[in-house]
């Protein structure tokens, strides 16, 4: 049997995490089988459904690289499918026509709710049939009265629901587009769909499309419902102190692998291992290791496994990770340095790749800010002008520009002002980056070069200059 799954998001919003973990879930079930892959946008709810939640929700799969082999399929463009087969089930009796105003279901509905009985529809129009051609209608199922429905949840086992538990369940709204519970069944069926994972605010929509699969005469999926995921207070994912929507990450320059990695977690395990690459994910993921209970999203541990990839992950991937955000800080990298010796000095040091992109500012572009406060706090170092133009001086002189010339020219002169380390570097490196914490300052000014390293020492001594600054 071809192993056939999907990722089927409604587009009333951003893709969020608990979204992108079904995504993942499914997908590597797929590929982890050799299956197939589909993404289907479940737009039936015209008034809620938006074509940016389509975008953006795309995005979000791909820079996470959760690609799909098929779609992506939208809903609305399958309404005469749909609207074929609720005609069938009105002829065969599977389905039947509801014209009921909303002020009889509120009147039906306060009765029972006074009564304790449970709200449910009392079937008032199972007899009509098609009396009433010219008043709106819905579309209910009709549901088995009797017995039960029992799924094997691959996640949570056996569930069981009485079917006097459902109701005659609206399967077509009155401007004739089929509600979720319908549509969804018969894109599952259509498109051979062998296993569904979603969200577990699903299991109480499985029995309902069971039974309309059962109506059909047709094969049941599997089905997996994975657990919920909390914020640390417990509740629902807020967006109190960390953002829920995927794109954002992006945005903050996270690695998308080491998204994934948490995002694997939350729900599911495999002994102690917190570290997996994709083929590991693929080739250890199954339903056995999923977790029952809720998970916590916690923001401190994403951001350990980020910085952990950043900080092993080879050079040749960081790059390709953060050209975009290069290219978003407009730095022209097609001049000397080489991007990859840049990495080298950033990528132990960095949390994610927004931060280390800004750090390339001062190795690619010419100026770098320097801003009154700056000014004030290097005048604070003794004998600073003197220093700089005997700097100057020195880089100035030297004829191939190695990583020991420089350092020896630094010691010269700590030796000759009789200065401890901090004091020559703290101001030379200010000079250079525009920072007070950067790698060391001599890796800097020998990966930026003399040219560079002369213009802004120059600059500043000019500056101080202005500022009449003597010693
Ligand atoms: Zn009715």
């Amino acid at each position: 049997m071809k192993i056939i799954t999907r990722f089927a998001p409604s587009p009333t919003g951003y893709l969020h995490i608990g979204g992108a973990r079904t995504a993942l879930y499914s997908w590597l079930f797929s590929r982890s089988n050799k299956g197939i892959f589909i993404l289907r946008i479940e737009d039936t709810d015209i008034n809620r459904s938006n074509i940016k939640s389509v975008n953006s929700i795309i995005e979000g799969l791909k820079w996470l690289k959760i690609n799909w082999d098929k779609g992506p399929f939208f809903q609305t463009n399958n309404l005469y499918r749909y609207n074929k087969i609720i005609n069938l089930m009105l002829n065969n009796g599977n389905a039947y026509k509801c014209y009921c105003s909303k002020n009889r279901l509120n009147l039906l509905r306060n009765y029972q709710i006074k009564n304790n009985i449970k709200p449910r529809y009392d079937k008032f129009c199972i007899n009509f049939k098609n009396k009433n051609e010219n008043k709106k209608y819905v579309i209910r199922f009709l549901n088995p009265e009797n017995g039960y429905v029992i799924f094997n949840d691959k996640i949570r086992g056996l569930i069981k629901t009485n079917n006097n538990e459902l109701d005659d369940f609206i399967i077509c709204r009155e401007n004739g587009i089929p509600t979720y519970n319908f549509s969804s069944v018969i894109d599952d069926l259509d498109m051979n769909i062998t296993h569904i994972i979603r969200g577990s605010e699903h299991i109480n929509n499985t029995p309902k499309q069971i039974n309309i699969f059962k109506s059909l005469g047709c094969k049941i999926p599997k089905y997996a419902h994975v657990s919920i995921i909390l914020g640390d207070d417990g509740k629902k994912l807020s967006k109190r102190y960390f953002s829920n929507n995927i794109n954002d990450y992006k945005y903050k320059g996270y690695i998308p692998e080491a998204l994934i990695n948490y995002i694997l977690k939350l729900g599911w395990s495999y002994k102690n291992k917190e570290i997996f690459t994709i083929s590991e994910m693929k080739k250890y993921f199954n339903f056995k290791n999923f977790v029952k209970s809720s998970s916590i999203f916690d923001i401190k541990k994403l951001n350990w496994i980020n910085q952990y990839y950043l900080n092993n992950m080879s050079i040749k991937k960081i790059k390709s990770n953060i050209l975009p955000y290069i290219k978003e800080n407009k730095l022209n990298i097609s001049k000397k340095p080489k991007i990859e010796n840049v990495i080298k000095l950033f990528n132990k040091r960095c949390k994610n790749l927004v931060e280390m992109s800004k750090f390339f500012k001062y190795i690619y572009n010419i100026d770098i800010i320097i801003n009154y406060k700056v000014i004030k706090y290097i005048l604070k170092f003794k004998n600073i002008f003197k220093i700089l133009i005997i700097i100057y001086n020195k880089f100035n002189k030297i004829k191939f520009w190695t990583y020991k010339n420089i350092n020896n020219i630094i010691f010269e002169i700590k030796n000759e002002f009789n200065l401890n380390m901090y004091n020559v570097c703290m101001p030379l490196r200010i000079i250079i980056t525009g920072k007070k914490n950067t790698p060391n300052i001599n890796n800097i000014i020998y990966i930026i070069k003399k040219k560079k390293t002369l213009y802004r020492i120059n600059n500043l001594i000019n500056i101080l200059f202005n500022f009449k600054y003597f010693d």
